[in-house]
């Protein structure tokens, strides 16, 4: 039983799903991002992406002042630097970055690196090192 000021499950959504397939598509020297969800796609709670990064390419080193990053390797091999440390990643892992935590990603060997990217803000800020 639910009193009248919690917040009761809703059968009828006064809007359409959000069904993304594609996402919005951006690409880099180091290979491309196609976010789903979050600002420059879908406004939301969370940004939701593909990280796609060329073999023996890598992301520039960065951090997020305003959110945590989940990272799940899809497919490739990944030397995922942390902090001043380095993880070393292979397909069906996941890490997790804490907010302001230095890191970037490197496809190690011959295949592209996929990971799944996810941000706890959807609003997602990134600041630069290089
Ligand atoms: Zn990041």
């Amino acid at each position: 039983m639910t009193s009248p000021t919690e917040p009761k499950p809703i059968f009828q959504p006064d809007h359409q799903a959000y069904v993304a397939t594609e996402g919005t598509r951006t690409e880099m020297a180091w290979g491309h991002l196609r976010i789903f969800t979050g600002r420059g796609a879908q406004p939301s709670e969370t940004t939701v992406g593909i990280c796609h990064i060329n073999p023996g390419c890598h992301n520039p080193l960065h951090y997020h002042p305003n959110c945590e990053e989940t990272i799940f390797v899809l497919s490739g091999r990944c030397a995922h630097r942390y902090g001043e440390g380095e993880v070393m990643l292979e397909p069906g892992q996941t890490i997790l970055v804490p907010r302001f935590v230095v890191h970037n990603a490197s496809a190690v060997g011959t295949e592209p690196l996929e990971l799944l990217i996810i941000f706890s803000s959807g609003e997602r800020e990134a600041v630069f090192l290089e």
